[in-house]
């Protein structure tokens, strides 16, 4: 069975890019891929798309017909997808030898993550698949100790609401290392440091907050990339495939259990 690999991160991280650059690397290393996009009002998508939602839904018919503005109009074309989305399913399960898949979601993060289509097309491809979320970071604008923490903390809470396996992308590694971002989650003490040197009315809020968060931080792998010179790509496939090991190991059992 496939590895689902949904993407998620905020508008402008590099989801798109990413997976343009992902597309690459699987071709380059020989690996059976398949795309999918889920983003309604993405103007063009660089990399060879086998499932788009586009040649389902017209975002720009829906916002009209509806009287919706752009988010409205995104949010619904998902929903009407999604009711088709069993399709998508089957289709996928009859396809042999498919090693991952890999879904593009909308440039706004709420839309996917925090929408009952989001939750149903989630929920129904970790019912049938191995399934792991991609969350993207970026990177440049992830290197202030604040920023750096409300992006964990948004990170945390999809992490909760999912269950689902987690990998964490620091991307755009050519612009800003990730290594000093990443190294936050496993040295208090460096994370303490760098927050002196941003002191500020929120230091004290953000100090705390780090440390609620430890326990989060065991729970997935974070690795720097770059969507642009493919840096960090070995290193991501391998920790997609450490998190396709723990669905069967902790999401595939407790799912099995509640059937
Ligand atoms: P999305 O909204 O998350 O899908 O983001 P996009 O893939 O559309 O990327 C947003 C912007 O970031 C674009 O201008 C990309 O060229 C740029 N970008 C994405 N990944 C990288 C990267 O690894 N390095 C650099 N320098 N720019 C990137
Ligand atoms: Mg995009």
């Amino acid at each position: 069975q496939p590895t689902t690999c949904i993407v998620v991160g905020m508008a402008g991280s590099g989801k798109t890019t990413l997976l343009q650059r992902i597309n690459a690397y699987m071709h380059e290393k020989e690996v059976d891929g398949y795309m999918i996009n889920l983003d309604p009002a993405v103007a063009n998508v660089p990399y060879g798309v086998n499932i788009d939602i586009r040649d389902t839904v017209n975002y720009k018919e829906v916002m009209k017909q509806y009287g919706l503005g752009p988010n409205g109009g995104i949010l619904t074309s998902l929903n009407l997808f999604a009711t088709r989305f069993d399709q998508v399913l089957s289709f996928l399960e009859s396809k042999e030898k498919l090693e991952n898949v890999f879904i593009d979601t909308p440039g706004q993060i709420e839309v996917f993550t925090w929408s009952a289509s989001g939750s149903i097309i989630t929920t129904t491809l970790a019912a049938s698949f191995p399934t792991v979320l991609l969350y993207v970071v970026d990177t440049p604008r992830t290197v202030a100790p604040a920023t750096f923490m409300s992006n964990m903390l948004y990170a945390c809470s999809i992490l909760y609401k999912s269950k689902l396996p987690f990998v964490m992308a620091f991307n755009k590694a050519d612009i800003v290392d990730a290594e000093k971002p990443i190294s936050w989650m496993t040295d208090f003490e460096a994370f303490q440091e760098e927050l002196l040197a941003h002191e500020s009315m929120s230091s004290e809020l953000v100090r705390s907050m780090s440390l609620v968060l430890e326990e989060f931080y065991n729970h997935f792998t974070a690795v720097g990339v770059s969507a642009v010179t493919g840096e960090g790509m070995p290193e991501l496939f391998e920790a997609l495939a450490a998190a396709r090991a723990e669905y069967y190991a902790d999401y595939k059992p407790a799912l099995d259990k509640t059937i």
